[in-house]
């Protein structure tokens, strides 16, 4: 595979960073992984608009990103990757400068990395019958709605849930279970659906927003409510969205089957429609030749 490094269009294999780049060192830096549909990068826009926060909020250049839609669009052409499904996966950080916390100097170049890869995908038993996920304290910081690459307590969480046979890990903060190890989290309680508020240490995910927007336009209204733990038992449907899972029932936590245990209805009314979104998104990406906005 060919990879774009830092101005460059080399094989992975000749791709190299150095040992005092401060990703490496500090994991100072952000990242986004985009999906792409039959060579089309899925709201791509959204993603952008999100990495350019989060280097703001690193106080980091946001100069680069003007250049990703293009450089992408390399990669799926030189990676011959415009039939199937794919991912982009983009990285920033502060680049690379003698260990130092404080921020080197302003004229150090960032270190970008962006990468293309086939997808192959989920089992589809995972759609069709659901996943189980555990739940487990969140360790987290406070600014959950960064894209850091500092992801030590997810990879933590996710790895329990492997070594538990389940899919996710599901992040309890304050009392409310509030979102995964790599998805955002929806639940119907009371029969409403209901999902983290975006200010409760949670990514906001392009795909929570994207059913947050359109789920509504379908007669099934979205409340940004917390999920307390102690009304878990209560749910009757689960689900994980983000934009490799796309909508994955979750029917077991912590080995306690959710609702009859099954995908339930509205679930799996959104996987259907979230079908639809992405091929309108994909009608309307040829005529414009980019990815239409939500
Ligand atoms: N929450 C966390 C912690 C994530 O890492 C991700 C995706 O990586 C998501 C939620 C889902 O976000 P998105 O829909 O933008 O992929």
């Amino acid at each position: 595979m060919i990879v774009y490094l830092n101005g460059s269009f080399i094989p992975h294999s000749e791709a190299k960073i150095s040992v005092d780049d401060r990703g490496f060192l500090f994991a100072d830096g952000v990242y986004e992984v985009a999906k792409i549909y039959e060579g089309r990068v899925f709201l791509f826009e959204q993603h952008l608009r999100r990495l350019r926060a989060g280097l703001t909020e690193l106080r980091m250049n946001t100069d680069v990103v003007d250049g990703i839609p293009a450089i992408t669009e390399r990669l799926l052409d030189e990676n011959d990757l415009r039939g199937g499904d794919a991912t982009v996966y983009i990285q920033v950080t502060r680049g690379a400068a003698p260990r130092a916390h404080a921020f080197p100097p302003a004229d150090t170049p960032q270190t970008v990395l962006i990468a293309v890869k086939p997808f192959k995908g989920h089992p589809a038993s995972y759609y069709t019958e659901g996943v189980g996920a555990i739940t487990v304290p969140d360790v987290r910081w406070s600014r959950c709605d960064i894209k850091s690459i500092s992801l030590l307590p997810n990879v933590l969480a996710n790895q329990q849930a492997k070594e538990n046979g389940a899919f996710e890990a599901l992040f309890i903060r304050d009392s409310n279970v509030i979102e995964g190890s790599h998805a955002n989290l929806f639940g119907v309680l009371d029969g409403k659906l209901v999902t983290c508020p975006a200010s409760g240490h949670i990514l906001n995910g392009i795909t929570r927003q994207l059913v947050l927007q359109r789920a509504p336009e379908a007669g099934i209204p979205v409340y940004e409510e917390f999920i307390p733990e102690a009304r878990f038992n209560e749910v009757t449907e689960l689900f994980l969205t983000g934009t490799t899972t796309e909508i994955m029932p979750v029917t077991r936590v912590d080995g306690k089957p959710v609702g009859a245990g099954v995908p339930g209805q509205i679930t799996k009314q959104l996987q259907q429609l979230f079908k639809t979104w992405v091929e309108e998104n994909l009608a309307a990406s040829a005529t414009s030749g980019h990815g239409a906005a939500l």
